[in-house]
């Protein structure tokens, strides 16, 4: 890294109003290290623009959504005059998004075109609100330089391309702008749209500081840092001052939303410290995530992710033969799905995967578990929850208290640990993680 740039992400709920987005342009205005920001749609937008990618929605029900769109814009606007080059922009955009929701039927690529206009309006709005504080701000489409893949849905950055492409585009305009640009969204080598999957925006902004050399990220969001629980879930939840990448990048794939689970790869590729700070309390600190030499033993956090699905997968003739995993694996490769648990018996494979709502794909669909069902038995279970324990050097008999005790209470359908000494996870009844949740964060996050 050679520069002291800092990228700034602003999520949904910091640029969901026209007060929020003034909150934000302050926090650039005080750091005059922030060259490159990175918004979000504003808070809501996105999951009204799923509903228009989703089929079943009548001719005024499509109309209604778009409605609603426009008013969360409308009420920024007007407390915003745009400058003609921005309202240029912005007028087309909202034409564009007009002309796609009448469509009801949607390919993959219209689907993930019309993800993007969240973001894309937003960064309009907000380039105009860093003007009116007197920062000499420009709009810039990402889509120029963050080139992925075309896995529309959840694509795939192309991290050569895109630091080329930021070279040539992005980094010349540093020197004399704030330069206001959008999450979420890229584009493939056709120049189609692409969107990184729901929540990207973190993952954006580090992408962003890896192709520019930024030395760090600031994900500015509506809580204080990640802590050792959500804290809307636990009131007793703390801030974490500091984190290792491995231990952040943990918490981030086992559920913390507060941030996307790809966001550490730029980071720790690069070194690339990343802080999360609150946009309404800019100054009550926050988490620093940095490379970290040794971290103390013992759990730091517990996360959970709603909306598992267990796929088990048996075949008698597993037993004694080699290739029943690279079959299966090959298979959900090919369709793009990511596998989080893995376990594994002598005739058996028991995996988990996500199954979030509103998520812009669906993560299993049925011409993948047809595939599976021509070699295997294949068993679906949904309702799960993925729980995480999340630390250093976790043992099942840690010194503070016996895990195995704590966890003996409750109704554990899998369990992994092993191959990571950060975490140990497992799946639970989703109408009982809750409570769970509470009764681990209670039992080794709150004593002594
Ligand atoms: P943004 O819109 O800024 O990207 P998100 O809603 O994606 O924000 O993420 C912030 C939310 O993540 C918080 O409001 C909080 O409820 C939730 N969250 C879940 N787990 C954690 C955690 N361990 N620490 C902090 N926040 C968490
Ligand atoms: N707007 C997108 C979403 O809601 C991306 C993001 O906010 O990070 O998923
Ligand atoms: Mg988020």
């Amino acid at each position: 890294m050679n520069s002291q740039f800092v990228v700034a992400k602003f999520g949904g709920t910091s640029v969901a109003d026209f007060d929020a987005m003034q909150r934000c342009a302050q926090i650039i205005h005080d750091d005059n290290n922030v060259r490159l920001v990175a918004v979000s749609a504003s808070a809501g937008v996105t999951n009204h623009l799923v509903a228009l990618t989703q089929q079943g929605h009548s001719d005024a029900e499509r109309a209604h959504i778009v409605e609603q769109i426009i008013q969360i814009q409308d009420n920024i606007l007007a407390k915003l005059s745009l400058d003609a080059d921005l309202a240029q922009g912005f007028d087309l955009t909202i034409n564009e998004l007009q002309t796609l929701a009448k469509h009801s039927a949607l390919s993959k690529q219209q689907c993930d075109e019309m993800l993007s206009f969240g973001e894309r309006l937003s960064s309009y709005l907000f380039t105009q609100v860093l003007r009116d504080l007197g920062i000499a701000a420009q709009r810039f489409d990402v889509r120029q330089v963050l080139k992925t893949d075309s896995h529309f849905g959840k694509a795939t950055p192309d991290i050569k391309a895109s630091r080329l492409a930021a070279e040539a585009h992005l980094v010349p305009l540093l020197n004399d702008y704030v330069v206001v640009t959008q999450g979420f969204i890229g584009a493939d080598q056709f120049g189609q749209t692409t969107t990184l999957g729901r929540g990207g925006s973190d993952y954006s902004a580090a992408l962003l500081a890896e192709a520019i050399d930024a030395s760090s990220v600031h994900i500015w969001t509506d809580v204080v840092g990640i802590f050792s629980t959500d804290p809307r879930l636990c009131a007793k939840a703390t801030p974490i001052a500091r984190l290792s990448f491995d231990e952040a990048a943990e918490m981030a794939t086992f559920g913390a939303k507060v941030l996307h689970p790809a966001t550490i790869l730029p980071a720790s590729r690069k070194g690339i410290s990343v802080f999360v700070g609150s946009s309404r309390e800019p100054h009550a600190g926050g988490t620093w995530i940095e490379k970290e030499k040794r971290q103390e033993a013992g759990i730091r956090a517990v996360t959970q992710r709603k909306n598992q699905i267990l796929l088990t997968l048996k075949s008698p003739e597993m037993l004694l033969a080699s290739g029943f995993l690279a079959r299966i694996f090959t298979i959900l490769s090919n369709y793009n799905i990511s596998v989080d648990l893995v376990t594994t018996s002598e005739i058996s494979v028991a995996l988990t995967l996500d199954n979030a709502p509103n998520a812009s794909r669906p993560e299993l669909d049925q011409a993948c578990l047809e595939e599976l069902s021509q070699f295997c038995h294949v068993t679906v279970e949904n309702n799960l929850t993925l729980v995480a324990l999340i630390g250093s050097e976790i043992q099942l008999k840690c010194e503070q208290s016996n895990l195995m005790a704590v966890l003996a209470d409750f109704n554990i359908r899998l369990i992994c640990h092993g191959a990571s000494k950060h975490n140990l996870c497992f799946l639970v009844e989703q109408s009982e993680s809750d409570r769970i949740v509470q009764a681990i964060h209670q039992r080794l996050l709150e004593a002594a």
